[in-house]
């Protein structure tokens, strides 16, 4: 923390990842919210580098498709301090869709 810079400059990420969606509220317009989680920004840094050209795709099917499709996703949400009124999400929670209940006889 007090000690010398680091020996690399960090790596910027040339994207804003975002998250379009409708909440519980029955009036809800929608809403669009920049995603700041680490896993995500790590995955993109990974697969841009190991993927090529395919790294979008990939990305979209993680974040995207299995967050909707097979994943009960929550979004844990933060303000930051210069702008108390701008929601983002600051991390993900995304356990498993739990099986459709069979029918018992
Ligand atoms: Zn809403």
């Amino acid at each position: 923390m007090f000690g010398s810079l680091p020996k690399e400059e960090l790596e910027k990420i040339p994207f804003k990842f975002m998250y379009d969606f409708h909440c519980d509220d029955s009036g809800c317009q929608g809403h669009s919210m920049m995603c700041t989680d680490w896993e995500m920004a790590e995955t993109y840094r990974k697969w841009s580098s190991e993927y090529g050209d395919g790294w979008k795709q990939a990305f979209l099917d993680r974040w995207e498709s299995e967050m909707i499709n097979l994943n009960d996703t929550h979004f844990y949400v933060g303000t930051l301090s210069d702008h108390p009124k701008a929601w983002i999400i600051v991390g993900l929670f995304f356990p498993r869709k739990e099986p459709q209940a069979r029918l018992l006889w």
